[in-house]
């Protein structure tokens, strides 16, 4: 018995390869052009880079409006989680190893409030068990970190730049101190904000990136127009952001107080315009959306180490045709929506893993209690909860689900090397969607269907990827329209049904 696995060479080639030392005659919608090729165990590439999400489950205190999974312990026992920490991830990793990491993201909870010495430990156990790119050929791992910004942990920035941290998430949500303070419970001011900011910069140069929120009760389209004004005009040279529409959610004291009528819902037109306004200002300011909320900015600097060129910046960033990672946006996130593997240890992590011998790809929970997490990382060796074996089907689902969210949309031959890995699923995405969906969506301009050249479905560029990026190979291309990205969740389960 022979099957099929999937895996990449750094570029935009698949490689498609076989367990046993045999080409597989592949059927005609699978067969490679010149630019894919048949491999064989003898040279067999290496499995496709693998994120890994560590979840630090505690804040100082608790927003309004967070559904995450976090808790408030003034005397958390760091040795303790450490220990947990580094012990999980080592079984989880054994599995994978020899594989490449090409981003690690600490995440929570505020994982800032965690000590240096606890995420140091944690990378080494990523470095023991797997492969991470050393930035000799212009890309490095990206180890991201987020924090808010309170005084306690802008102090330790550079102690986490110093561990090897390369990239900082600020949770500043508003420059509205009344927001920040009554409607969503945050413990720093819009002063703090931009404060921290500014040592952002000063120890992730390039690498930081910040958040904010908008669609807060009773904000005008004029007072977040000059509050994202604000915030990129204080980063002139942010290289990412991400605005979210503020989500209600259930069980939330922001939902609570939404339910006993203290708050009501802004309206959905001007929301509609929140958005349009957001799009708009950070086109104003370099920032190209990728994701329906996550903008990136060309830095020239990186663009060239990025391309292996010198001079201006090479032009195929400059065309939205080409699929290509900016060389700013998230890496990590970017995993997510293209359908990559990623571990997720800690308490309540998630994790999306597919299993090298089988092809069949897991869902996987942790614990999420701490204590009852540490617990059984103590006996068993890691903290699982669960795992859910994914169909071809909901493998499919959730491509569809995450790839459209980005601008780059969902390239055939993205498709077309999860069908392989999921044995039983034939044809193409035509043949997996609704068509009289698609054909309705299209119509409507809420979809394209496009030839695009295609850069790398697996991450960024590596240096020298692209010094002939003329010939890259094309791939045809579903995806979102800029009419179609803002009420793309909405299409999706059309699309699916
Ligand atoms: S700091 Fe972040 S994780 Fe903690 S409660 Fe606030 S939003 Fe949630």
């Amino acid at each position: 018995m022979s099957w099929l696995r999937w895996g990449s060479n750094g570029r935009a080639a698949i490689r498609w390869t076989l367990v046993h030392d045999r080409t597989v005659r592949l059927p005609t919608w699978l067969r490679p052009t010149s630019l894919y090729r048949n491999y064989t165990t003898s040279s067999a590439p290496a499995r496709p880079p693998l994120a890994v999400y560590v979840h630090w489950p505690y804040c100082e205190s608790k927003c309004t409006y967070c559904d995450f999974n976090k808790y408030v312990d003034p005397a958390v026992d760091h040795e303790r989680m450490s220990q947990a920490l580094e012990t999980e991830l080592a079984t989880s990793l054994a599995p994978e190893r020899g594989r490449q990491v090409r981003s690690v993201y600490f995440g929570g909870g505020t994982p800032s409030l965690a000590r240096p010495a606890t995420l140091a430990r944690v990378l080494e156990v990523v470095r023991r068990y797997c492969q991470l790119p050393t930035g000799k050929d212009g890309e490095s791992v990206e180890v991201t970190l987020e924090a808010n910004p309170t005084s306690l942990e802008v102090a330790k920035l550079r102690d986490f730049q110093a561990i090897g941290i390369n990239r900082l998430s600020l949770g500043v949500q508003a420059l509205d101190d009344r927001a920040l303070s009554t409607l969503l419970g945050r413990n720093h001011s819009a002063a703090d904000a931009l404060r921290a900011l500014g040592q952002a910069q000063r120890w992730f140069p390039n690498r930081t990136t910040f958040d904010l929120i908008y669609g807060r009760p009773g904000q005008t389209l004029n007072e977040w127009r000059q509050e994202l004004r604000t915030a990129l005009a204080c980063t002139e040279t942010t290289p990412h952001v991400s605005l979210y529409e503020l989500t209600w959610k259930r069980g939330t004291p922001l939902y609570r107080d939404l339910e006993a009528g203290r708050y009501r819902r802004p309206d959905p037109d001007l929301l509609s315009d929140m958005y349009e306004t957001t799009v708009a200002i950070c086109a104003e300011h370099g920032l190209q959306q990728y994701e329906v909320s996550n903008f990136a900015r060309i830095i020239p600097s990186q663009a060239h180490s990025a391309f292996g060129s010198k001079g201006p910046v090479p032009p195929i960033l400059e065309l939205p045709e080409i699929l290509c990672s900016l060389p700013s946006q998230s890496l990590h996130n970017s995993a997510y929506w293209r359908g990559l593997d990623y571990i997720g240890v800690g308490p309540g992590a998630h994790g999306r893993i597919t299993d090298s011998v089988t092809g069949v790809r897991r869902r996987t929970y942790r614990i999420p209690h701490p204590p009852a997490w540490q617990a059984q990382c103590e006996t068993d060796g890691h903290g699982l909860r669960r795992t859910v074996d994914l169909g071809p089907r909901e493998t499919l689902e959730e491509l569809f689900m995450f790839s459209l969210r980005m601008r780059e949309g969902l390239p055939e031959t993205r498709f077309h090397r999860h069908t392989a890995a999921e044995a039983g699923v034939a044809g193409g995405i035509r043949q997996f969607v609704n068509g009289e969906q698609l054909e309705l969506l299209l119509a409507s301009g809420h979809l394209e269907w496009v030839e695009a050249p295609f850069v790398d479905d697996v991450g960024h560029c590596t240096s020298g990827s692209l010094r002939r990026w003329q010939e890259l190979p094309t791939s045809m291309v579903l995806r979102p329209t800029t009419k179609g990205l803002p009420v793309i969740d909405s299409i999706i389960p059309r699309l699916i049904a």
